[in-house]
């Protein structure tokens, strides 16, 4: 058409989606990596999963968790007794970093380290989205209630009866959100 430029010129931007939307909670704006130590500590739902004992099978790597508790965790509150200082007393306990939420392959599936590690969202359960921390044994994602013993309680050779499939599964009702 005459007088008129034949084409023009239109920049495009590559806008992460995460970063797009300023309303968003920090654990859908932000990398593992970019989170402040509060917003790191946060992520973590208190499930006490990762607090069970797990075995490992040598010639296949699989894992198997138990249910029997580390030593250091109340099962009542389902919280580690001694969190500062758990390291000296339990020297086998991992210090987890974004390196290790993306490695570790015993990690349960409904941690939320993992699931974001995997860039999944938290799901309706996880006290950050609920603002509740009962929601968490609500949906069945807790240990409590469901822990046999600490390891201090059971012999070695007994261990491997005490495997069970739930710690590393999302329980039936963790998946939705319940109706009201
Ligand atoms: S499994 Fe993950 S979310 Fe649950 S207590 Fe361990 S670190 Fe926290
Ligand atoms: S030392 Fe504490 S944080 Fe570590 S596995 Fe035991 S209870 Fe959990």
């Amino acid at each position: 058409m005459e007088g008129r430029e034949p084409w023009r010129l239109k920049v495009f931007w590559m806008v992460d989606d995460k970063r797009a939307d300023a309303k968003a909670p920090f654990w859908e704006q932000k990398t593992l990596e970019e989170m402040s130590s509060a917003e790191w500590e946060s992520l973590c739902d208190g499930c006490g999963r990762c607090c069970l004992v797990k075995l490992e099978d040598e010639d296949t790597g699989q894992y198997y968790a138990t249910d029997i508790a580390c030593q250091l965790l109340d099962k009542e509150s389902c919280r580690c007794r001694d969190y500062a200082n758990r390291q000296t007393v339990v020297s086998d306990c991992v210090r987890l970093t974004p390196v290790e939420a993306r490695t570790l392959g015993w990690l349960p599936p409904t941690c939320a380290y993992r699931l974001l590690a995997e860039d999944k969202p938290l799901a309706w359960w996880h006290p950050l989205v609920s603002g509740r921390a009962e929601t968490v044994i609500e949906a069945g994602v807790s240990v409590k209630g469901r822990v046999h013993c600490s390891e201090t309680e059971i012999a070695v050779e007994d261990v491997v009866d005490r495997i069970r499939q739930w710690p590393l599964a999302w329980p039936k009702k963790a998946k939705k959100p319940p109706t009201r």
